[in-house]
């Protein structure tokens, strides 16, 4: 169930068996020549519909903003301050709980959100363990970057490789072209795997990584790869969450 498309009286009815629910969380900035700017947002919200959809979880609207200063040398890109979204995810958290979701399940899209949203689940922590939060439910949250499971991870080694690179990866272009067909780029890249090295600002990002990407071929990317990676995602998230929400 998608919340947006919910009810009150529906979601009223499913926090009486359920206190589950499933944020996506990403970013809106540049993936290279011909990765999509939303991808950080579309991998993450198709995969959580796909486990809500599969497992029956309510799914939250996606948080499509992130921390993503380091690419404001290229148009598209829309950067959140880390307090913002530090406060943006905190208020998020708190509403669930104040609902009387104990299981908030945060699926990110983007590596330079880590960070931010677990000093927010700190700040929930804090401020429920001070007694000050107002609500009667303390949530425990999770965050989960949807790459990280044991699926993904050899199916990516075995369709890309070190190719798969880290910004603008073959994998993560290859699931947005499943999500959205209709946006698919053919781009040669030059060269064709892109350089690596550190992020600092966005200047200095553009000048080391010209086109955008960081160790990647994106050129690589298939819908056909993307359906298996959207489906090897879904099974590494279902059984991820299971164990989250039936954890002592
Ligand atoms: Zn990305």
């Amino acid at each position: 169930m998608q919340l947006q498309l919910a009810s009150w009286p529906e979601v009223e009815r499913y926090l009486e068996t359920s206190k589950v629910v499933l944020i996506p969380i990403g970013s809106t900035e540049q993936h290279g020549p011909n990765g999509l700017i939303g991808t950080d947002a579309i991998c993450p919200e198709t995969i959580a519909r796909g486990v809500g959809d599969e497992k029956g979880w309510l799914v939250g609207p996606t948080i499509n903003f992130g921390i993503a200063q380091h690419h404001l040398g290229f148009p598209g890109t829309l950067a959140l301050r880390p307090t913002t979204l530090l406060a943006l995810v905190r208020d998020i958290v708190d509403s669930l709980a104040h609902h009387g979701f104990d299981r908030i399940y945060l699926l990110n899209g983007h590596g330079g959100n880590i960070a931010t949203i677990q000093a927010a689940f700190a700040e929930v922590y804090t401020e429920h363990s001070l007694g000050r939060s107002g609500n009667s439910v303390s949530p425990r949250c999770r965050l989960r970057n949807w790459w990280s499971g044991t699926r993904v991870g050899e199916l990516t080694r075995k369709l890309y490789g070190s190719a798969d690179g880290s910004h603008a990866t073959a994998s993560e272009v290859a699931l947005s072209y499943y999500a959205h067909p209709e946006a698919v780029k053919e781009v040669e890249m030059s060269p064709r795997v892109a350089p690596g090295g550190p992020i600092f600002d966005a200047v200095d990002y553009r000048r080391r990584f010209p086109d955008g990407r960081i160790g990647s071929d994106p050129s690589l990317a298939t819908i056909e790869a993307g359906e298996k990676l959207y489906q090897a995602a879904v099974d590494d998230v279902a059984d991820d969450l299971e164990r989250f929400r039936a954890a002592e």
